[in-house]
């Protein structure tokens, strides 16, 4: 019984929560308090409770039923249990098909954990596992998880704990799930009664120094106290006598919450039964005294007297020991479900005790005889039972971390291949993008460099004939006059110039004329070789630069550039027929002709002497200077 004590009212208080997290939602806000206020302040929002219960005509019956609960919640955590009863009785009592299940699944959680409180563990589990199932069909996750992590706390008072260890994972790992500090405060609580049960005791603080802290940081004052109480428990347990002493005391300081002085038995029967095993025998007698005079649960008092009657052996009043320890068997008899247990057992431990300190040796071998047969059934019974949980839990246990393995391990796939396929999707992006802007320049600089060379090549033309500009025309002959010097080749030039151009003007008009200039720039271009450049430098005279052309050769293509000019028919607008006459001079690049000024001056000089002896002729300046006329010119 010793281990039930632990956790005694933090079931109920679990219940708030419930509240608070499922139900409050559709709390109606005619309500005098809110769940958290009955939370950190239980008494002074009892007292609006009780206030607005006048008000109870203007509520729905939907409304009546949520103040119940809010009622119960506060009477819960005000220890308040006579009037918890009563309004948990009412509350069931009202539930009808069209009230939430939020709300009904809440009273019957409060019905499982008053019949566990007065020892009705069976009923207890039934109504429990009812509110699982109603939880579980609704997808009420809090109310699932509350109700397991209740199954479970109950479930270790039988010392099923690997089963209880089993249901509490699953609240916990569900509660994590909600990411709620609050549920998993709870549920830390409870790891902290089983692992006291289990006697890790380390653990157990742990847990319960975990669920402390979330509690401190809301400022719930009971669920303070509660986990405070738990504490004591593990340290009593522990045999830390002194740190279980410290908690107690602290545990029933904190209790001033609730005018409710009964509440205190607890932090009584923890001292008591403290000071009883840490060999102080009259300060236990003092304070059991206290305790039992406080009207707390009979299984707990069953525990107070069985604590009594061994200080009353040791200080050697084996008489009153008797007493006391029948009035813990006349206890256990009235609850069928503790005969039997480990606790029940104590008693008949004690009572041979006493027959021996009685003298009655005799009675006291048969009672340690019966006691040892006993106890020796229950532990072997506990083993068998304990071997096959202990199987089930790990094999549990092996399917839960393999799900959690495989679940992690697709997460981990998802993850890869959603990045590898971001990855693709960015690399395709960027060559796609690459790509474009790529073709854009391509295009860009195609159609640049068209427009550079259109311009290029307007920028070179006459727009009249067609042919090379007269800039155009001295920048080639500069360069090649270049090439062909560092070469050592030839190159010779022919500058034309229509004769008696005037005239055409004249008597055909401007147009005709115009049209004269482009025919012979045609004929000129379809005269010369593939490399020569022809062209018009004035208004009707033409250069042609003829590279790799010695003088011969020069005077060649200027007679056939004359010839297809005489053969020409030019046609004037009124259908006549015309001809037309040209003079060149020809230049050749050589010692006193070594820059395009040279040659076009000495070509000029040609040209001049070819229109003075008669026009339509071709004469080099070869020709002109070997005659001597030179000095003429
Ligand atoms: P010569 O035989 O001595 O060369 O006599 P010419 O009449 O050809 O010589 P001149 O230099 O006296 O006359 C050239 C004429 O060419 C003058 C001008 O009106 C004409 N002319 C110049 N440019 C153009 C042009 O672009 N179109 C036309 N139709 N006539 C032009
Ligand atoms: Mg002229
Ligand atoms: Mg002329």
């Amino acid at each position: 019984m010793q281990a039930k004590i632990i956790k005694v009212s933090t079931v109920f208080l679990t219940l708030c929560w419930l509240f608070m997290g499922s139900a409050y939602a559709q709390m109606s806000d005619k309500m005098p308090v809110t769940i958290d206020e009955i939370n950190r302040e239980p008494w002074q929002s009892y007292l609006k409770i009780q206030d607005f219960e006048q008000q109870r005509d203007s509520l729905t019956s939907e409304e009546y039923i949520q103040f119940l609960l809010l009622k119960a919640q506060a009477e819960n955590l005000l220890y308040f249990y006579k009037k918890l009863n009563q309004t948990v009785a009412l509350g069931l009592e009202l539930i009808s098909v069209d009230t939430p299940i939020e709300i009904s699944g809440e009273f019957y959680i409060y019905a499982g954990l008053k019949a566990q409180r007065e020892g009705q563990y069976e009923r207890s589990i039934a109504l429990l596992t009812h509110a699982i199932k109603l939880a579980k069909e609704h997808d009420l996750s809090r109310i699932y998880i509350l109700a397991k992590n209740e199954l479970a706390y109950t479930r270790s008072l039988f010392g099923f704990y690997e089963t209880s260890l089993s249901d509490i994972q699953q609240a916990y790992v569900d509660a994590y799930a909600l990411h709620d500090q609050f549920l998993i405060a709870i549920i830390n609580e409870t790891y902290g009664a089983i692992y006291g049960y289990l006697k890790e005791y380390d653990k157990s603080i742990d847990y319960y120094e975990k669920a402390l802290q979330t509690y401190e940081a809301l400022s719930y004052k009971a669920h303070i106290a509660e986990a405070i109480y738990g504490m004591a428990a593990t340290y009593r347990y522990w045999k830390k006598y002194d740190l279980a002493i410290e908690k107690f005391n602290l545990y029933i300081d904190k209790l001033t919450y609730t005018p409710n002085t009964e509440i205190s038995y607890f932090g009584h029967y923890g001292l008591g039964m403290t000071y009883a095993e840490q060999g102080s025998c009259k300060k236990a007698l003092a304070i059991i005294e206290q305790a039992l005079k406080l009207h707390g649960p009979k299984d707990y008092d069953a525990e107070l007297y069985k604590r009594k009657a061994v200080c009353l052996l040791r200080l050697g009043k084996p008489n009153e020991a008797l007493q006391a320890n029948n009035q813990a068997m006349t206890i256990f008899k009235s609850m069928p479900e503790l005969m039997g247990t480990r606790w029940q057992l104590g008693v008949e431990k004690i009572a041979a005790s006493i027959a021996h300190a009685l003298g009655d040796d005799t009675k006291a071998y048969q009672l340690m005889r019966q006691y040892h047969d006993k106890y020796t059934a229950l532990i072997e019974k506990n083993a068998t039972e304990r071997l096959l949980k202990v199987r089930t839990m790990l094999e549990v246990e092996r399917n839960d971390t393999e799900i959690a393995l495989l679940k992690q391990r697709a997460k981990v796939q998802a993850l890869l291949s959603e990045n590898q396929q971001q990855q693709i999707r960015q690399q395709y992006y960027l060559v796609a993008f690459v790509v474009f802007v790529t073709i854009v320049l391509l295009i860009f600089l195609f159609v640049q460099q068209g427009y550079t060379r259109k311009v290029l090549a307007i920028s070179r033309r006459d727009s009249l004939s067609g042919l090379y500009n007269r800039k155009y025309v001295f920048e080639f002959l500069d360069k090649i006059i270049e090439t062909t010097i560092s070469e050592q080749g030839d190159l010779s030039v022919i500058l034309l110039d229509i004769d008696d151009f005037k005239l055409v003007n004249d008597q055909h008009g401007h147009p005709f004329g115009d049209e004269v200039i482009r025919e012979i720039s045609n004929i000129c271009q379809q005269s010369h070789r593939k490399d020569d450049i022809v062209g018009r430098i004035g208004g009707e005279e033409f250069f042609c630069i003829l590279p790799n052309a010695d003088i011969a050769e020069a005077k060649r293509i200027a007679q056939r550039i004359l010839d297809n000019i005489a053969k020409h028919v030019f046609t004037t607008e009124t259908g006549e027929h015309y001809s037309v006459t040209v003079s060149m001079g020809i230049a050749c690049i050589n010692i006193d002709a070594q820059t395009s000024i040279d040659l076009y001056t000495q070509a000029d000089k040609a040209l001049y002497y070819a229109k003075k002896i008669g026009k339509n002729n071709i004469v080099t300046y070869q020709d002109i200077k070997d005659k001597g006329d030179e000095h003429n010119e």
